[in-house]
């Protein structure tokens, strides 16, 4: 078999595995033996760049990076759902649509409504082209790179597909898979997610694709749409299945509102158990015909209703308040609970926000609260019984200082949480705090953990971030859990750390409300630590994304001697506290600006322009008495030539130009 053949066969069966494991249940192969011909082809496709195919099922590893998604305007629009809450709206829906459509309506499908992050989908000729988010429901977002990488979501059909259509889903992170992240996340002291339909649509958008594929996306799909001959929904869906498209099977065809109560009845108690999140069932009518009757208002299709579920709700009792410190020094009150089921977990905990929240509630300790659990993972409480009320006595007075370190706390104007003030020496600030620089996002120094990071501080041998790079190999050995290898694999990734480039050095400091935008637009625009400690608020405001809370926050931080203090550890310690300059090849063109034109013999205009800078010119856009010199190629427009003769400017050949170097 000659490489070709076997690229084609190899790309054949993969997508054949694939469909069989994602989409029918059924493994066919091993995953060795599955990663060895995903292997074998992506070793043969990269000697074979000619027989590239961008949907090749190497494609779902991801790899690309896109640094802005194109905006898409969707062929037609993606609307919203009517939504109804009781078993009365909805028959009042039925009543509606039937006097609109002159007879009866005798059936309907019946779908779960996924909560995640909507999608459509254009297949051309059985291939996948483009997947665009829903936006604002006429444009969306190109995310095509990332969405490639789902492992259920089809690159190539089979069957008796349309040539060109759309095809509408939901992805959705099972909550297995968002936990396992969260996990992850708080091991290498990040912030966990808030919730899978949050994470979900976040991960469509990130940049790396390569970071999308280790996320374990997947997406339902609920609705095709195109010059299309089907003449009723479910036809369609049962055919889009058929095709190669996870169509869930908890989609029925029904016939009466009794079946359609039924349906919303028994998904409601079965909810609770699902692997993924569903925030209600959608109920369409069937037939194509009748959509086509009903038609749309200007928000949402008269065809399609959904019945949301009411948030579960119980009632259990204040035991008491307990108060957390996070890295930056917020506060976040935590309700302790007496333990009480909701929605298939044990709840023992409820997060109130911050004072104003309590304040709002209105909240007595004792008190029977009622909890809910909505979008977020963390329960929330909504109110309380006025039957069961706790004593005046107990009403909750919010902590003047710190619970961990004792410090007074502060409120600045307008914001809602209380920070801990002692920002140097409060132990859970200062973990936190070396728990986000060793973070990924931040240094990402492998071989610490959160715990270990802990672990280090209450040894005493960490009290900031800079002790990082003390630490020695003796003191780590007696340490718990500390084997030669992991105090070896510590220190390697500490030292390697020090390669990292500024703006996550200066992410990872952990200053108050400077996240990783912020970094990097900070190291942009002031190039070194140096000047941006030497910048004054005017100088700060005038950077994109740069408001007076990031001013006042850097201010207070660069105040401090002991953040200063630090800063030069880090610097002595060798971590780059300045943007990589562009390095210059030489300087013989140091203070000119060089216009480039026409058509050159050995390097393209922009490789020219690359070496112009490289080599400290400037490159100009357009012949001026600034320019210094033009250099000229073959073709040159006989306008510039005129304008460059009149102010006298010299022209330089290719030849000349490389002479000068
Ligand atoms: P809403 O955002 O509440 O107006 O509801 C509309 C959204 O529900 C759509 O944009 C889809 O993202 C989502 N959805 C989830 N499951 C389904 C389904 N089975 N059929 C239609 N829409 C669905
Ligand atoms: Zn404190």
């Amino acid at each position: 078999m000659t490489t070709v053949d076997r690229i084609h066969q190899l790309r054949e069966q993969l997508h054949k595995y694939n469909y069989a494991y994602y989409v029918e249940d059924k493994h066919l192969i091993s995953d060795f033996e599955f990663d060895q011909l995903l292997k074998e082809l992506q070793g043969l496709e990269a000697q074979h760049p000619e027989l590239y195919d961008s949907n090749s099922p190497s494609m779902r590893v991801g790899g690309s990076v896109t640094k802005n998604f194109q905006t898409v305007t969707h062929n037609e629009r993606m609307y919203s759902l009517d939504n109804t809450y009781s078993a009365e709206e909805l028959g009042d829906w039925l009543k509606r649509i039937e006097k609109i459509n002159g007879a009866p309506i005798t059936s309907f499908t019946c779908e779960l409504k996924f909560d995640g992050a909507s999608i459509n989908m254009t297949y051309v000729n059985g291939e996948l082209q483009k997947a665009v988010t829903r936006g604002d429901g006429s444009q969306g977002d190109d995310v095509t790179a990332n969405v490639k990488t789902i492992q259920n979501v089809p690159l190539k059909l089979s069957g008796d597909y349309p040539q060109v259509f759309d095809i509408r889903g939901e992805i959705i992170l099972p909550l297995a898979g968002f936990e396992a992240l969260n996990e992850k996340r708080v091991a290498a002291g990040e912030e966990p997610y808030r919730n899978p339909r949050n994470t979900a649509s976040g991960s469509l958008k990130l940049q790396d694709s390569s970071e999308t594929a280790r996320r374990p996306l997947e997406c339902f799909f609920y609705a095709l749409s195109g010059d299309l001959t089907y003449t009723s929904h479910w036809e369609s869906l049962s055919k889009a299945r058929s095709w190669g498209f996870t169509v869930p099977k908890s989609m029925e065809q029904l016939s009466s509102l009794d079946e359609l109560l039924e349906y919303i009845d028994r998904w409601g108690k079965q909810r609770a158990k699902l692997p993924f999140e569903i925030d209600g069932v959608v109920i369409k009518v069937n037939s194509i015909e009748e959509q086509e009757t009903l038609g749309f208002t200007a928000k949402s299709p008269r065809w399609a209703i959904s019945y949301k579920y009411k948030a579960e709700q119980v009632s259990t009792r204040l035991n008491s308040v307990s108060y957390q410190v996070g890295r930056t020094g917020a506060i976040t009150p935590v309700a302790n609970l007496e333990p009480v089921q909701l929605s298939g977990t044990i709840v023992k905990r409820a997060s109130l926000h911050n004072a104003d929240q309590i304040e709002k509630l209105n909240l007595r300790l004792g008190d029977y609260v009622y909890v809910e659990k909505g979008g977020e993972i963390i329960p929330k409480i909504m109110g309380f019984d006025p039957m069961r009320r706790g004593d005046l006595a107990d009403t909750i007075h919010y902590i003047t200082h710190c619970p961990d370190c004792t410090a007074p706390l502060h409120r600045i104007e307008g914001e809602a949480q209380h920070y801990c003030t002692n920002e140097t020496f409060c132990p859970t600030q200062i973990i936190g705090k070396m728990q986000h620089f060793v973070g990924r996002k931040a240094m990402d120094i492998e071989g610490i953990g959160g715990e270990t990071i802990a672990l280090l501080y209450h040894q005493g041998l960490v009290k900031n971030i800079a002790d990082l790079y003390r630490l020695q190999k003796e003191q780590l050995l007696p340490l718990e859990r500390m084997a030669e290898k992991s105090v070896d694999n510590l220190l390697a990734g500490v030292l390697a750390s020090k390669r990292q480039p500024f703006h996550k050095v200066l992410f990872g400091l952990g200053i108050r409300h400077v996240g990783e935008t912020v970094a990097k637009r900070l190291t942009q625009h002031f190039g070194s630590i140096d000047r941006l400690m030497k910048s004054n608020a005017e100088d700060l405001l005038a950077v994109d994304d740069i408001g007076e809370k990031i001013v006042e926050s850097l201010h207070a931080y660069f105040m401090h001697p002991d953040n200063i203090q630090m800063i030069e550890d880090l610097r002595a310690y060798g971590l780059s506290l300045e943007a990589e300059k562009i390095v210059h090849a030489s300087s013989v063109f140091e203070g000119k600006t060089i216009v480039v034109s026409g058509v050159f013999e050995h390097k393209s205009r922009n490789e020219l322009k690359k070496i112009i800078e490289e080599n400290g010119g400037k490159v100009g856009s357009s012949i001026s008495s600034k320019t210094s010199f033009v250099l000229a190629g073959d073709s040159m427009g006989p306008s510039k030539k005129e304008k460059a003769n009149k102010l006298e400017i010299p022209l330089i050949s290719e030849s000349a130009f490389y002479e000068m170097l």
